[in-house]
């Protein structure tokens, strides 16, 4: 029987004000995991009211104290790991290897964000006038309103969420409506731990009805976003007509260099990982080999092998290697895309159609795909395909792998294998990415370095790392004049 899930807004679990809900669906056989309350704008909006009014006691809390919350919190995930990694590959399909992972990533974002609060650092710098004392700081901006992809269910809401916690704002949560019991767990987990009534909520529905109105409301001042450049692009209109500050994490289309000089081998297991590892569901997955026309046809063998050889089926059965894509509408896009490659004279070597078989009718499942002959400029070469499919383009040197690497519209993760240190140091300078990796494929993000992309996978902000509270908090400078005269900087000691 399939569970009734709620809101948690203020303290309560409450369903949407129309009464409607939507079913949560598993992806690998079709069952109903549950009923989501389906929200509209008078649920956001009691969110926002809730988020407001418990602004101010959390900001006067100290940040030690948050932080303190923030461990506690981070210690009962990793006691749950095992029960929240199921849930997440019930919902969202890819296998417990990476649900565990996805889990355990939000452990390392707590502790890291809970460590900040002993440290939030300001800065004390000396006045150019006598006895007069300078410094600045961080202080919280007020509710910020969340909106996440389905990818990465637990882990990038933990990324936002923590830091603007820790530096003492307030959240409204709204889950990607693939994933919606995931965000329910993160309330409950945060109920546990006795945060107080108001700090963290959760609003489930869609984007036009809860994402949008989210947007736009006037009390949310900080909008968070991980999910698609479309519509990344309109939030971050609509935030600038506002006057909001929009933090965006979107697409990409990851390229991995392999030169001639490189682990042929080592090069294949990664780009394999990269390519098929989340069903090619991760905005880091390795879409483009572009590799060394002297390695190609040894490597596209490699990779296709390995392609071949992937166990597919219920992430959850021990042994399967490969989940299926989230739902109906990806899988429409992925098979697209096989058109749009073959008009365009990719040629497919392994996988090109949906998967079929024992374990895999009821699910939304696709072979693992390698398409040869990809020219650079190719629509499967630039547009983000978001399934397990990836595309080979064949160079004649490092500076023409550089150069396809950068001209794609996104620049979130790229990577190349070699055993030259000067062709490595070379691409760590003109790779034109957030991420760059030396003898390792494209995904793998560590929470303690600045995460995200340039071009359109974002608009210069940095999640995690040393830069996580900058887009949850403003900076202060502090003036104290202990002098007992009017002291004129610029004029009087001039
Ligand atoms: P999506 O843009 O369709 O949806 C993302 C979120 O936005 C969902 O919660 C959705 O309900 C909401 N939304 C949709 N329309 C909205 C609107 N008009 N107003 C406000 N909110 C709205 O993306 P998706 O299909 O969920 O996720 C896949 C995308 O996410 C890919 O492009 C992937 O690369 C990207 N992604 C990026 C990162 C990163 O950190 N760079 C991480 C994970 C996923």
């Amino acid at each position: 029987m399939s569970q009734n899930f709620l809101n948690y807004i203020g303290g309560q679990w409450i369903p949407a004000r129309s009464g409607r809900t939507f079913t949560n669906l598993n992806p690998a056989t079709g069952a109903a995991l549950g009923e989501f309350p389906e929200s509209g704008p008078d649920d956001l909006d009691a969110a926002v009211r809730a988020a407001r009014a418990a602004t101010r006691a959390w900001q006067l809390t100290p940040a030690p104290k948050r932080g303190e919350l923030l461990y506690r919190l981070g210690a009962l995930i990793a006691q749950k790991k095992e029960e929240l990694a199921r849930a997440a590959t019930r919902e969202m399909g890819k296998i417990l290897l990476e649900t565990r992972g996805d889990v355990q990533e939000g452990v390392d974002m707590a502790y890291l964000a809970a460590g900040e609060g002993r440290r939030l650092y300001g800065f004390t710098t000396p006045s150019e006038m006598p006895n007069k004392w300078a410094m600045s700081l961080r202080v919280p901006i007020g509710v910020v309103g969340v909106i996440t992809a389905w990818n990465f269910p637990f882990a990038v809401p933990t990324w936002k969420i923590f830091p603007a916690l820790l530096a003492g704002n307030t959240v409204v949560f709204k889950p990607s409506e693939e994933t919606p019991e995931m965000g329910w767990h993160l309330a409950k987990l945060f109920e546990e731990v006795g945060l107080p009534a108001g700090v963290f909520n959760v609003v489930h529905g869609n984007g036009p009805n809860v994402g949008w109105p989210m947007v736009q409301h006037p009390g949310v001042d900080v909008v968070s976003f991980t999910g698609s450049n479309a519509v990344g692009t309109k939030i971050a209109t609509e935030g600038a007509r506002l006057g909001k500050r929009v933090s965006l994490e979107m697409g990409g289309k990851n390229g991995v260099i392999v030169m001639d000089d490189a682990d042929i081998s080592l090069a294949a297991n990664a780009v394999a990982w990269g390519a098929f590892g989340t069903t090619g569901q991760r905005c880091t997955a390795t879409s483009r080999v572009i590799v060394h026309e002297r390695v190609h046809d040894e490597l596209v063998k490699l990779v296709t092998q390995r392609a071949q050889a992937l166990k597919l089926g219920d992430g959850l059965l021990e042994g399967v290697e490969m989940g299926p894509l989230v739902n109906a509408r990806q899988l429409e896009r992925v098979s697209g895309y096989m058109k749009v490659g073959a008009a365009e004279g990719a040629k497919v070597v392994a996988g090109g159609a949906r998967a079929s078989g024992e374990g895999l009718n009821s699910g939304f499942f696709f072979q693992p795909t390698v398409l040869t002959n990809v020219q650079p400029g190719m629509r499967v070469a630039q547009e983000e395909i978001f399934g397990p499919v990836v595309g080979f383009v064949k160079v004649k040197s490092l500076e023409e792998a550089i150069a396809v690497n950068n001209d794609t519209p996104f620049g979130l993760s790229s990577s190349i294998f070699t055993a030259n240190v000067n062709a490595a140091f070379t691409a760590m300078r003109d790779l034109a990415t957030g991420i760059v990796y030396v003898n390792h494929g494209t995904t793998g993000a560590e929470t303690h370095l600045p995460f995200g992309g340039t071009r359109g996978t974002g608009n210069g902000h940095r999640e995690a790392g040393h830069t996580m509270l900058d887009a949850f908090t403003e900076w202060k400078s502090v003036y104290v004049d202990f002098s007992g005269k009017v002291q004129r900087a610029q004029i009087d000691n001039n």
